[in-house]
């Protein structure tokens, strides 16, 4: 019988985080991290990537960097290849890197834009549950999270690449959860809502109206620490969860309810 602890910690396991220079992707390796992992922290930014690793230094596990762009092909193949050879193993991994993309209705969304958006969020998620699944099944097994969006649920205005992008990342999570629950590999998602990244925040601070107003529309009155969002991801990858599969696990201050407050 394992304990409560025991079923939170991820010592001797490896992790991979994509999206780890920044936001939530940087709190979820420190957290796994924290918790004893060896976590392969991979970005675009290197310079982010190399804050993340700094910020990581007294924790109990290890952070190792690499600089990837998770919409090309022969580069998640490569950090694959790279976390086989440096580890033998990957038991979870979190693959949560993505943009928003600009802001215009349908008719005027560019569609080279619209192109990039979908590469990144979700050709991203594609090419790492197919990179990430054969290396779980050499090993024992794992779990994969990926980051949607409440937009996986909504339809926002203006924000067409990025909803269809967050609403194929739920579906992939479910196809994927099917083809793997038999394997030993659970595969969920968390659909975070307004969470106060350092570009949230200072996006915020240019345009104080329009945060006060979002935040307003929160039940919780008030938008989730990169934090708040890691530590759900990190539950969903933990025994704790073990019997999850094929969820979107939202955590949005209660955004998407829908009710009316009296
Ligand atoms: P962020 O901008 O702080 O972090 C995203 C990271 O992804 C950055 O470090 C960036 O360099 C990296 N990235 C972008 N393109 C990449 C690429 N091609 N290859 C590798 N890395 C790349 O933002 P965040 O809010 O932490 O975003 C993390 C995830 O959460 C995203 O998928 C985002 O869509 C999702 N999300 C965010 C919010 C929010 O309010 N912040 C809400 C819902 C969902």
């Amino acid at each position: 019988m394992t304990t409560y602890t025991e079923r939170s910690d991820f010592s001797g396991k490896t992790v991979l985080v994509t999206g780890a220079g920044s936001g939530i992707g940087r709190e979820a390796t420190l957290g796994f991290a924290r918790r004893g992992a060896l976590v392969f922290a991979a970005d675009v930014n290197s310079e982010g990537l190399n804050q993340t690793l700094v910020l990581s230094e007294a924790l109990a596990g290890s952070v190792r960097t690499k600089q990837v762009d998770v919409s090309k092909e022969a580069q998640v193949a490569g950090l694959l290849s790279y976390i086989e050879a440096e580890s033998g193993r990957l038991d979870v991994a979190f693959n949560n890197a993505g943009i928003t993309g600009g802001a215009y209705r349908i008719e005027d969304y560019p569609t080279d834009d619209f192109t990039r958006v979908l590469d990144i969020n979700l050709k991203s998620v594609f090419l790492g549950l197919k990179y990430e699944v054969p290396l779980m099944l050499r090993s024992d097994g794992g779990s994969i999270v990926n980051t949607a969006s409440v937009a996986a649920l909504t339809g926002p205005g203006g924000m067409s690449a990025y909803a269809a992008s967050k609403h194929g990342v739920h579906g992939l999570t479910r196809v994927a959860a099917m083809e793997n629950a038999a394997r030993g590999i659970r595969v969920n998602a968390i659909a975070p809502g307004w969470t106060e990244t350092p570009m949230v925040v200072a996006n915020s601070q240019q345009n104080p109206a329009f945060a006060e107003l979002a935040r307003k529309a929160i039940p919780a009155k008030r938008g989730a620490t990169p934090a708040e969002i890691a530590d759900a991801a990190i539950w969903l990858s933990s025994a704790e969860a073990s019997y999850l599969h094929g969820h979107l696990l939202v955590v949005d201050g209660g955004m998407t309810i829908g009710g009316f407050e009296i």
